[in-house]
Order: structure tokens, then sequence, then C-alpha cells
């Protein structure tokens, strides 16, 4: 049900797992804040965070490849971003741990389940190469369980389906570490913001979409100017009816909805911004005799020219309360910026003066990834099966079917040197008096959401983490935070941490 809030000191645009954390941590850490969420979807958290449209992977930096694509010049494989997003990612899993400890929210196998975390890889290049990053990965105590094999039988005991049929000339390698996790983040999602709409000075509202973001900047009396505020217009998409809230900090949590909204607040930080859909789909297998043969998500190496967020991989998913498989993501052409509240004019109408020849330019500069694209769109089943073989060999077409993947529109700035860049990272934009803040980009993004809205916190709240009550205040939500778990002298803290957060999400 729908809930309203009249004076609210913050308002969240988007229901998806961004806001859903952020409202959540505000609260708790101020207890007083009166918070608004309104969301234009009918359902809360069906966008990119929705079960369906992601890869629901905790991206911890165990199994993706993309984010060591090559060795460094002098030969090593450096592993350091691998163990900034682990910290990062163990952030989230303590929070909602967290959250379920103290009651906030129940069930945790319904949004989180542990599932082996893998990378393969063929030929011989590819091999050594794996052996060199796990060398580096696994002398850091976060990485410390992970197995490498070029044994054939022992990676065919960890995921059968890779190895049958596979020919036996053919150099393996696989590293394998049992902790990594399968995440609903739509499902978190709902369960937050349930929580906080049942508290009190705390509204949420679905099918609202923001259609108005006006800044006050503050009233001048008795020769005092007050802090700037956001006049924020939601339309209820059923009736037509608005309303308008006043509001010290707005939070832009509308994934490809963030762009228009900056542009309709005029923010001068979004001045050349340009956002770049790509769309998605997955292959999807539910026969059980197949599903019950792969407890794990396998990631690949890139394809060539591929983006990184089409890295492909093959995970067992648990989604509606199911064990299932998908494959993928298979990248589309879209122009709409969202899969549910959007429209084909999205892109055409995202297109400005100020954008104009940042957008161009990434056409003209970006040929492959445009050559990608199409290639990508018109692909038959037969085309995505050969990648599919690449994993599993065995593979057949007929136990498969396509469905939609949502839709990721990336970030792209002019301010990269003169040709634009399409940043595939999250990014957090925050105007200059500190009163909005916004998400653009996507990956690794729901599974370090934590740590993304904390840097929201930190710069528009930082009167909650303040000294040592602030930390004591943001260390029950977060017991690491603002310690440094990297560190080896961090290393028997961390585990014993590691293993509360993980017993309480029933992980372990
Ligand atoms: C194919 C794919 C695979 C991915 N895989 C992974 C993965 O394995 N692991 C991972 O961690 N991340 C993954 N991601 C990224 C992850 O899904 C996103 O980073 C995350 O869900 C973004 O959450 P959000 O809250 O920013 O946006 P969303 O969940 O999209 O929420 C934004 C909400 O804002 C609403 N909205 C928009 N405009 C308005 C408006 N004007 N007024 C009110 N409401 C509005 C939308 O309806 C939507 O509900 C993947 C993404 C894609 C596309």
């Amino acid at each position: 049900m729908n809930t309203h809030i009249d004076h609210p000191d913050v308002v969240l645009i988007g229901s998806g797992v961004m806001s859903a954390n952020l409202g959540a941590l505000l609260r708790r850490l101020d207890p007083a804040l009166r918070i608004q969420v309104y969301e234009a979807a009918d359902e809360l958290a069906y966008e990119s965070s929705n079960g369906w449209n992601n890869a629901g992977t905790g991206h911890a930096g165990i199994c993706e490849l993309s984010y060591t694509p090559k060795r460094e010049p002098d030969g090593t494989v450096k592993v350091q971003k691998l163990i900034d997003i682990f910290q990062e990612f163990e952030q989230s899993l303590q929070f909602w741990a967290h959250a379920v400890s103290s009651g906030m929210i129940d069930a945790p196998k319904e949004f989180i389940n542990p599932v082996q975390h893998i990378s393969f890889v063929k030929g011989a290049e590819e091999v050594e190469f794996l052996r060199d990053r796990h060398a580096g990965m696994a002398a850091h105590h976060f990485f410390a369980p992970m197995e490498f094999s070029t044994d054939r039988a022992k990676i065919g005991a960890w995921a059968p389906l890779l190895t049958e049929g596979r020919d036996p000339a053919e150099p393996i390698a696989a590293t394998k570490m049992d902790d990594g996790t399968d995440v609903n983040f739509g499902v978190v999602s709902r369960k937050l913001l349930g929580w906080l709409a049942q508290q009190e000075g705390c509204g949420v509202a679905a099918g609202h979409k923001v259609v108005g973001l006006r800044r006050s900047d503050g009233d001048v009396g008795r020769g005092l100017r007050t802090p700037p505020s956001w006049d924020v217009t939601a339309r209820e998409l059923k009736t037509g009816a608005e309303r308008t809230v006043r509001a010290k900090f707005v939070f832009v949590g509308a994934g490809g909805g963030s762009l228009r909204l900056l542009q309709l607040a005029g923010l001068p930080e979004a001045k050349g911004l340009g956002g770049f859909p790509i769309g998605g789909h997955w292959l999807v297998c539910d026969d059980p005799a197949i599903v019950s043969k792969h407890a794990a998500k396998v990631y690949g190496q890139n394809l060539p020219e591929a983006p990184t967020m089409a890295v492909p991989h093959l995970d067992q998913r648990i989604l509606d309360g199911k064990k299932t498989l998908l494959f993928g993501p298979f990248a589309a052409w879209t122009t709409r910026f969202l899969h549910r509240t959007g429209s084909w004019t999205d892109l055409p109408r995202s297109v400005r003066p100020h954008n104009l020849m940042t957008l161009l330019k990434i056409g003209a500069t970006n040929l492959p990834l445009v050559r990608y694209l199409v290639q990508q769109g018109t692909q038959s089943m037969a085309d995505r099966m050969k990648v599919m073989h690449i994993f599993y060999p065995n593979a057949q077409a007929k136990d498969w079917k396509l469905v939609d993947g949502g839709i990721r529109v990336q970030a792209i700035k002019k301010t990269d040197g003169e040709a634009g860049i399409v940043h595939f990272g999250t990014e957090v934009l925050t105007s200059a008096d500190k009163s909005m803040s916004a998400l653009l980009g996507a990956s690794p993004g729901a599974s370090v959401s934590v740590n993304i809205v904390m840097e929201v916190v930190k710069t528009s709240f930082p009167h909650l983490l303040e000294g040592a009550a602030g930390k004591a205040r943001i260390q029950q939500l977060i017991p690491t935070y603002g310690d440094d778990m990297r560190l080896a002298s961090n290393a028997a803290k961390f585990a014993d941490l590691q293993k509360r957060a993980r017993a309480a999400l029933q992980l372990i």
C-alpha cells in the first residue's frame, strides 16, 4: 500500500537496491529522519534490481575475469581491484546480516544463497594466465581458500557440465571458491523498503513518477539564508494527480531514469552527460536433470569486442523459489532507458545541445562496440549456442529459451578527452552544495550498493558518521566500516566478522 508523508527531509527517487539500502541505512543512522520514496512502476524494485534483470552474482571479485583483463607489462596479474571489490561486497553482506539479526527483514534464503564461484578458461595461454591470477589472489587472506586446477576430473567434480563432451586434448583450467553467493537484489530491496514503509515519518509510494525537480536556493529571512532544498513533484500515473514536497536532500536512484531527472534538475554537474542503453537477454534452462548438475556461477574470458558487461557466464540462480540455469548475457540494441516504464523515445529525448557531440563521437570512435551490438541483435539461436558450447559442450538448443534480461544505461562523459567514453563502472554524482546525489552506471552495481550509498552518506550527511559516536553508530550496522580489512593485520578480525555475517544470512 502506498504511503505519503509531508515535509520529508529526504526524497529517494526509485525503489531499486540503491535507494532501498540508502533509505534503510539513513533511517538506522538517524531514526528521526523523515524519508519519502517514489517509484514510477506499479511494483517496487522491478527494474534492474529485479532478479531476472541481472545475473544475481554477489560480485566479490572471486570469479569475474573481466576485472583482471590482462597481464601487466611486467608479466604479473594485478589483483588489487579484486581485493577492493571483495571488501566492498562484504559491507553489503554485513548490513543485510544486521538487517536480519535485528529483525528489520526476515528469511534471508529468499534473497541470498551460497554457490561456488568458478573462473573457467581454455587454451594454453589462458591456462597460464589463470594460474598466475590464482597465485596473486590466493596470497591474500580474502582469497586464501581459492583452489586452482587443470585436472579435468577435478573441474568436472566442481561443475560437470564444463567437462562433459569436451575435447580431451584441449587444455583447460579453473579456479573455485565455495564462498560465492547468488543474490536476488529485487527481493532484498523490497524487504528493506517494506521495513522503511513501516517506520513512523516514512512513506513509500509506487506508481508515482517524479516529473519535476526544482531547486529552491533558500529563503532569506531576518538576514539568514536557509539551506537549499528541492521541490519534488511526483505524478500518480493512474490518475494523473500531482503532489509536490520540499526536501533538503534528494537521491536520484532512478537507474535508467537518472539522466532525465538530472537534466530536469538542471545540475551544472550533469552538463555533457549522455546515456547509452544496452539491452540484455538470457538463455534459461529449467530442466531439473540439467539444473541439478550445475551448482555454480562460472565466468569465462571476455569475447572479442564485447563490453565487459557482456562477459558470458553459466549460472545457477534461485529465482521465484526455484533453481534454474541462466546463460548470457547477450547484448541487444535498444533505445529505451527503462524496461517497465520506458519508451523507445528515451534515447532521442535524452539528447541535448551539450551532449550531442559526445554522443556522436561515441558512435564514431566505438565502432567495434556498435558492430558488436548489431551482431548481437541479429544473431540466431545457433550463434548463441556456439557461445554456450565454450562452457557447456553438450548443451542442446531444445533445453534453453531466450528471455529478456533488463537494460543497462551506461554513462557517457565528455570530460574524458575529446572522444567521450562509455563508462562501465558505477559512479556517484553529487551537486556542489551536496543537496542532491545521483547514481550513474551499472557494474559491479548492486553487489557493492551498500559501499556506494555509504559514499552518499559520507558526503551529504557527514555529521552522522562523525567522532567516536558516529563510528560506533555505523559499526553497529556495518562492523568493518572505516577499518581496512585488506590489511594482513586485520585478517583474524575479518575472518570472525565474516563468519558472523554469513551465519546471520544462513550462508553457512
Ligand atoms: C544484464 C545485467 C546483469 C547484471 N548483473 C549484475 C550482477 O550479477 N551483480 C550485480 O551486483 N549487479 C548486476 N547488474 C547491475 C545491477 O542490476 C544494478 O547495478 C542495480 O540493480 C542498480 O540498482 P538501482 O537501484 O540503481 O536501479 P534500478 O533497480 O533500475 O531502480 C531504479 C528505479 O527507479 C525507477 N524510476 C526511474 N525513473 C523514475 C522517476 N522519474 N520517478 C520515480 N521512479 C523512477 C525505476 O522504475 C526503477 O524501479 C546487472 C545489470 C544488468 C542490466
